[in-house]
């Protein structure tokens, strides 16, 4: 992905993509304090979009606040250099990856002293878990790795060491066979995927684990919640257990990559009907008409660049 044409917005200017370098003794290269940002940006009937691009900023700059990081940027020249991205590198719709990390002035694990650095990148990105698995739904299996507790390195905060978690319970996931992990929390309870959100439908009741199993607050879980109400559905924030997921009528994982993916299968059990369920296919629809723009409601989320 370094090998390629395109601008890259680095500490406040476009450099080439093949430029966007740091150095080897970057602080954050060997302690894993950072923290970054998963945004999409969609073709509308009035142009290129960012979706709740307010949002994802506002968690950005939280993340930082959370491992006491001093962005050296506004909120507003952020969400500016997203919109810049977009356009300098011609894209009609893509991912967008804001991330911010400590500098190389010194190494030792405090970073104090050190430059706080933001860099911007975008790029095409098509369905994260498959455009089969949009349809028909993938396996996921239960990881042996724990999600972390919400003490450790914080769960609210999108930093770059959470994520060694869940390249360990992906690689795990995808070496026995499956598309993706769910990680349980340290108390046994379902928390999330490696990188998306969980919800399980039962008796026409949508459910999805409460913060507290150290799940991310997704941007896409909080769109899926005005969804829900939109179409009458009750939704409830609560702990839900593995076998709870084993006998629900459907299941999907939410996430900005991910967007709605439905879950056939889980260790194996088939899910409900074992296909994407008829409320996920609802929700999954819908959701696509907003980040597409063909929802009038919802059309203050979407930023046009
Ligand atoms: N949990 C994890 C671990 C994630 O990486 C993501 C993707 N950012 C999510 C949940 C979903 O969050 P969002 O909907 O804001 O992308």
């Amino acid at each position: 992905i370094s090998d390629r044409d395109g601008k890259i917005w680095m500490d406040g200017e476009l450099v080439d993509w093949r430029d966007a370098k740091i150095h080897v003794l970057s602080h954050t290269l060997h302690y894993g304090c950072g923290a970054f940002e998963g945004v999409r940006a969609y073709k509308t009937a009035q142009g290129t979009a960012i979706f709740r691009l307010r949002e994802h900023t506002e968690r950005l700059f939280n993340s930082a606040k959370i491992l006491r990081m001093k962005i050296p940027f506004s909120i507003e020249q952020v969400e500016q250099a997203q919109r810049e991205v977009v356009r300098a590198n011609n894209l009609e719709s893509c991912y967008l990856r804001p991330l911010t990390w400590i500098g190389s002035e010194k190494l030792g694990v405090s970073p104090k002293g050190n430059k706080i650095h933001l860099m911007v990148a975008a790029w095409a990105w098509g369905a994260y878990l498959g455009e089969e698995g949009m349809k028909r739904g993938i396996r996921v299996k239960t990881s042996s790795y724990t999600r972390h507790h919400v003490n450790i390195t914080m769960t609210q905060a999108k930093t770059v060491s959470n994520y060694t978690n869940s390249i360990l319970a992906n690689m795990e996931a995808l070496d026995d066979g499956y598309d993706e992990a769910l990680l349980l929390d340290a108390s046994g309870f379902v928390s999330e995927g490696a990188g998306e959100n969980l919800f399980v439908i039962k008796n026409g009741v949508v459910y999805t684990p409460d913060l507290s199993a150290g799940a991310l607050n997704g941007i896409t879980r909080n769109t899926i919640f005005h969804i829900c109400q939109d179409l009458g559905l009750k939704l409830v924030e609560k702990r839900i257990t593995r076998d709870e997921v084993y006998i629900c009528d459907e299941a999907f994982f939410t996430g900005t990559a991910a967007e709605v993916t439905p879950i056939r299968e889980l260790d194996r059990i088939e899910l409900g009907s074992g296909s994407r369920g008829p409320i996920t296919e609802k929700i999954q629809a819908a959701f696509f008409d907003i980040v597409n723009g063909r929802n009038p409601k919802y059309a203050e989320w979407l930023s046009l660049v």
